[in-house]
């Protein structure tokens, strides 16, 4: 065999990376509320496809991907999987061989706050807890730190003072250089401010769900972050996949109930018809329901960034489009909320909610 016609046949993913030249010209970068960072409009999210329960060099080469097409940030945290860490793991795995000369380029992000070790020490808001858990995030992503170190989830249970006075001193520490907070309610967003203005906690950036279908930012907490100067990425733009093409056919599709977590409660006959009307207005708008979600996220009014989810490079290459059309007419506006601004739909990250 020649040496030539064995290169060929290497796959591209084994092969070293280098990254493409024009990476920084594809995405505008926004800025986190009034600090200094920018942030993608689109940011990579690992939570679910890339645990051990997918095959590495499709993770590999999604990552490679998007970090050529301009996505800077990668959005992690301890339980991601399945099982959990091992999103982290293989993050690090890809950070040793192919992301190492381009660490200062990337925004990198972990949080502490679902179950994941067993015992009392093992999950929700503690100091014991959330500091532990992010010396075991580094450890598993290979880094010495994380650019935003978030508290998961509010924990009834612990003073807030405490949660934040853990970023705190990740951040005093080294091993964070920005703190943030997910679904935290109004309220104690408010509260873990006040905590952060008085320590002095770059507590920049809030991770609530935000969809066309869960709008619970819109009633109190984008105000709150816009009277404190913080940002906000949303998650689940998709509703976990609800707010795609695939449940637009009548059929049930086998992918569509694979999540553990994905709450089929949600699918109802009402629920269906409003996912054919939507599927209408992103036709007429030329693009796919999963990028008309996506781009309604990120339009002026929504949040500085949200996270895509994606299992194959085709789903990644689709959302990408979805950044360059986040204008909406008045009346597109209206039709959608016509459809899906007034939904009841079930809320897992809501603050009493028990599925992380
Ligand atoms: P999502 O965007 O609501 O759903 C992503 C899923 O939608 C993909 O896994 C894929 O399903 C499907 N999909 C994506 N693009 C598609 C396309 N163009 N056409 C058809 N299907 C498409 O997001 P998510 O995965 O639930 O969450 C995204 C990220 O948000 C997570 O990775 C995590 O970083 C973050 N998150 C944070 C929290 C928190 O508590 N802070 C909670 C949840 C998520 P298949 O895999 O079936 O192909």
């Amino acid at each position: 065999m020649s040496s030539a016609y064995y290169a060929q046949d290497v796959p591209d993913t084994h092969r070293p990376y280098v990254a493409a030249p024009d990476r920084h010209q594809k995405l505008e970068y926004r800025r986190v509320g009034s600090s200094g960072l920018l942030l993608p409009p689109l940011s990579l999210g690992l939570w679910y496809n890339f645990g051990d329960n997918r095959p590495f060099d499709t993770q590999r080469e999604i990552l490679r991907r998007a970090f050529d097409e301009g996505i800077t940030h990668f959005d992690l945290a301890n339980n991601y999987g399945p099982p959990y860490g091992s999103a982290e793991e293989n993050f690090g795995r890809m950070m040793r061989t192919d992301f190492r000369p381009y660490r200062d380029e990337m925004v990198l992000s972990t949080k502490a706050g679902w179950d994941m070790w067993p015992g009392p020490y093992g999950m929700l808001g503690s100091r014991k807890y959330v500091l532990a858990s992010l010396e075991e995030s580094l450890r598993r992503m290979c880094v010495e730190s994380v650019d935003i170190f978030y508290s998961h989830r509010a924990d009834e249970g612990t003073p807030v003072a405490e949660t934040i006075g853990a970023l705190d001193t990740a951040v005093r520490q080294g091993k964070a250089l920005y703190a943030g907070i997910s679904s935290y309610s109004p309220e104690r967003t408010a509260e873990a401010v006040a905590v952060a203005r008085e320590l002095g906690t770059p507590l920049i950036i809030h991770q609530p769900a935000y969809s066309m279908l869960n709008r619970w930012p819109e009633q109190g907490l984008f105000d709150v972050l816009r009277g404190s100067g913080m940002g906000s990425i949303g998650f689940t733009a998709l509703a976990q996949g609800l707010l795609t093409d695939k449940y637009l056919s009548d059929d049930d599709p086998e992918r569509a109930t694979a999540r553990p977590s994905f709450d089929g409660r949600v699918l109802t006959a009402q629920t269906r018809e409003r996912l054919h009307g939507l599927g209408a207005i992103a036709q007429e708008r030329g693009q796919s329901l999963a990028q008309m979600a996506l781009s309604w996220a990120i339009r002026p009014g929504g949040v500085t960034s949200t996270l895509i989810g994606v299992s194959s490079i085709a789903q990644l290459e689709q959302n990408l489009e979805a950044a360059a059309r986040t204008d909406f007419t008045d009346d597109e506006l209206a039709r959608i909320d016509e459809l899906a601004g007034h939904t009841e739909e079930v809320d897992l990250w809501e603050e009493s909610a028990s599925i992380g």
